[in-house]
């Protein structure tokens, strides 16, 4: 959960400061810990499941103007589906446009 903290613009004041915050798995959150208190990054892929973790957290019941125009709402059934072009900067469209 998103902690508002301060003043100023929105991603100043709901910046996540936890990893709480930002994970909710209980095996990321150790994973991510163990990483700190370690000082040692895993070299390994992280599971899929962290990913959509922070995904929904960060962007569940966010509504955005897309890249190519169109627009998406994340966590409605209707929303549009994304497609992000990875590279040094992202770029993200529709679905539709991705194709
Ligand atoms: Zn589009």
């Amino acid at each position: 959960m998103l902690v508002k903290r301060g003043e100023g613009d929105f991603s100043r004041i709901y910046r996540p400061c936890r990893i709480s915050e930002v994970v909710g798995n209980e095996r990321v959150k150790k994973i991510i810990a163990n990483a700190f208190e370690t000082k040692k990054i895993p070299h390994t892929y992280s599971e899929p499941e962290l990913l959509k973790d922070i995904l929904e957290r960060i962007l569940k019941g966010r509504k955005f103007r897309l890249e190519c125009g169109h627009h998406v709402s994340f966590g409605s059934n209707l929303g549009n589906d994304i497609t992000v072009i990875n590279g040094k900067v992202f770029k993200i469209i529709c679905s539709l446009c991705g194709h």
